[in-house]
């Protein structure tokens, strides 16, 4: 296996940026750590789950599907060849998990397209990054498991290099790399897990609230008390890397000129379902919070990259953005509790 020094870890990067659009953590003034694109001075290995996962990348939080043009309309499919460096095991998994859902029957083009432009380089998971990790509940992390192109383990002064892809191995063209004996690097890959995972909280409840929403055994009453606790701000959705819900709308610019556009949109607002006769199938917030965890919590198909597990990967992200702090953590707890 190869091993790539952490001092050299700058020069690497600098090597990746020059083929792509590179985004790495990055320090914000304020102190949070967000993927922006690359900048040395700003760049940290220093750094915890950061607010938003990468999945604007793939789905941005707004795209133009396609341009008309004196009544002729043009599709308008965008990608560039971009590296995400640095991202967690869980937010890979919410990558594949999105990914499985936007090419699953009839593929999203505009989704595809970015994703087989972008590769991904995971930092393997330390331990919980605060209270509200939950990954090795639901199998997505703290080390990747598929879906990555190299993904690298902090062994103190150097990285060891875990190739995921052909692609994995062509990003290692001109680093500066050591050789690491096989036997040896496992046994540090395996000890680095076995420490991460020892600092993750057991959460036991996710798995009792996911059989007793499949043996429907949960009360109205846990929906109705969220569903009243709710104030519908979509914040659990947009900080989601499984959360695919999307608008489609349109701008005119001029008589037969304009561009339709898509938007992320959350299944926690009422318009969502709103038919065009104006009946609503979900016309409660109640009714619309259990669609919610029935989708993170409940098995998708047999298809799924976690092969049936649940729409959840686990990062703890909407229970640490809920203003009302009803996130899928205490959803769970509630539910088996
Ligand atoms: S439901 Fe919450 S914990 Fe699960 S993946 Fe989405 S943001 Fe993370
Ligand atoms: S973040 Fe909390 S308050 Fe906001 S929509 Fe989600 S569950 Fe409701």
């Amino acid at each position: 296996m190869k091993t790539l020094a952490k001092k050299d870890i700058n020069k690497a990067l600098g090597i990746w940026a020059q083929k792509h659009a590179l985004l790495a953590p990055t320090k914000m003034d304020n102190g949070d750590c967000i993927f922006s694109a690359y900048d040395e001075k700003a760049f940290t290995l220093d750094y915890k789950k950061p607010p938003l996962s990468p999945k604007s990348v793939f789905f941005p939080h707004t795209e133009v599907i396609f341009d008309v043009a004196n009544n002729q309309y043009k599709e308008t499919v965008t990608a560039k060849k971009s590296l995400i460096f640095g991202l967690r095991a869980c937010d890979m998994m919410g990558i594949c998990q999105a990914s499985s859902f936007m090419t699953r029957d009839k593929e999203d083009i505009y989704y595809r397209a970015k994703h087989n432009t972008a590769a991904t380089i995971v930092m393997a998971c330390p331990g919980a990054q605060n209270e509200t990790c939950f990954c090795t509940t639901t199998l997505s992390g703290p080390v990747a498991k598929e879906g990555f192109d190299l993904q690298l383990y902090d062994t103190g002064d150097s990285f060891l290099v875990e190739v995921g892809s052909p692609r994995g191995e062509e990003l290692l063209a001109g680093i500066p790399l050591s050789d690491l004996d096989d036997s040896r690097a496992k046994v540090q890959m395996d000890e680095f897990k076995q420490n991460a995972i020892l600092t993750m909280p057991e959460v036991k409840s996710v798995i009792e609230a996911m059989n007793m929403l499949k043996d429907k055994k949960v009360a109205e009453k846990v929906w109705d008390d969220f569903g009243a606790k709710c104030i519908t701000c979509g914040g659990c959705a947009f900080v989601c890397p499984t959360c695919t819900c999307f608008n489609v709308y349109d701008q005119q610019l001029s008589e037969g000129n304009g561009k339709r556009l898509r938007a992320w949109d959350a299944c926690l607002y009422g318009g969502f379902t709103r038919e065009a006769s104006g009946h609503n199938p979900r016309v409660s917030q109640a009714a619309r919070l259990k669609r919610r965890h029935e989708h993170k919590l409940l098995d998708y198909s047999s298809i799924d990259i976690q092969q049936g597990l649940c729409g959840c990967v686990g990062c703890g992200r909407c229970s640490d953005y809920c203003p009302v702090h009803i996130g899928t953590l205490e959803v769970v707890k509630a539910i088996a509790g």
